[in-house]
């Protein structure tokens, strides 16, 4: 058996169009832990918020780039289209109350592979799912809205939106690790590392579709996890191997990562597990101050002079 290169999901990075409105959503509503209030470290005045469970882990970190006021993008070929994430079964009708108490349209529950799920969109039209599984011991955040029962766990599934799938299937089963593991209705789902959630991929055989766009409310890019600095190197070496065109490694303070392209054009990260977030504050203290890297330390007082504050607040529900 060959060394595990591939763990499973690490984050998903998407666009929004306003920080605060994206906080209300994914800290209000979906009672995600607010894990980093960074900055795009290639656009530093833009901000990199982090959501995930109470530390952070790999398979539960979703993050944006809240460009104020760009416009919205187009679902389509060449993304990843919908970000699915695990409850607990008991949880499905919490969660149908919880999202109609904040007027959230939703759909289902519908069915799919033999889990029951809820699929919506946050303020900006981005995909998302709740997913109720019988047995993901991952924990999530509970907190004093939001009791552990509830909580939402970390990452399900991404679905992958392709206009033609096989060299994408190829990438993942040949150099990525994963094997498929069911198929239904064009949805071919792929698993890593361990199974369960936050180690799927669905490939969604779409020849037909339209195109994607990018904008608010689309994924930017989509990362896997591995172990360490080693292991992401040996990956790196084998989808260069295949042709693609692997970025070097890059310091991202929290993790180090490689992007490169998938064959349908979305945009792949591998980003390693450590160091983590307890890096430049402890656990208790993740979310509460603008953290920036090393390099940017200097210019602090004017990208704080542009940056409108964010209050992150988990949201009790409105009596109805
Ligand atoms: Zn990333």
């Amino acid at each position: 058996m060959s060394e595990r290169l591939i763990n499973g999901l690490h984050h998903v990075t998407a666009l929004a169009s306003n920080p605060q409105r994206n906080v209300d959503f994914y800290t209000g509503i979906l009672g995600l832990r607010f894990i980093k209030k960074t900055i795009n470290f290639d656009a530093p005045d833009v901000y990199h918020l982090y959501y995930g469970d109470e530390a952070g882990s790999p398979g539960t970190i979703m993050t944006f780039f809240p460009y104020v006021g760009i416009p919205k993008g187009r679902k389509g070929t060449g993304q990843l289209t919908y970000t699915a994430f695990t409850i607990d079964q008991g949880a499905l009708s919490f969660w149908m109350d919880r999202l109609a108490a904040f007027n959230i349209p939703f759909e289902g529950p519908k069915q799919r592979f033999e889990e029951k799920y809820l699929t919506f969109e946050d303020f900006d039209g981005l995909g998302v799912e709740l997913v109720a599984v019988a047995n993901d011991p991952r924990q999530g955040w509970a907190n004093d809205i939001i009791p552990a029962e509830f909580a939402v766990k970390g990452f399900h599934t991404v679905t992958l939106h392709e206009a033609s799938a096989d060299r994408t299937v190829q990438l993942l089963t040949e150099q990525m690790q994963h094997k498929l593991i069911a198929e239904e209705a064009g949805r071919f789902r792929f698993e890593a590392g361990q199974g369960g959630g936050g180690n799927y991929v669905d490939v969604l055989y779409v020849p037909n579709s339209v195109k994607g766009l990018q904008g608010a409310g689309t994924v930017h890019h989509v990362a896997f996890s591995t172990e360490n600095d080693e292991t992401q190197l040996a990956i790196r070496e084998k989808v260069l191997s295949m042709g693609f065109q692997a970025t070097p490694v890059i310091d991202r303070n929290y993790f180090h990562s490689i992007y490169f392209r998938e064959p349908g054009n979305i945009l792949f990260e591998i980003a390693t597990n450590p160091p983590g977030f307890t890096v430049d504050e402890t656990l208790e203290q993740l979310g509460s101050k603008l953290q920036l890297p090393p390099w940017q330390e200097p210019n602090r007082g004017k990208i704080e002079q542009i940056l409108d504050p964010i209050e992150p607040k988990v949201w009790a529900a409105p009596q109805r």
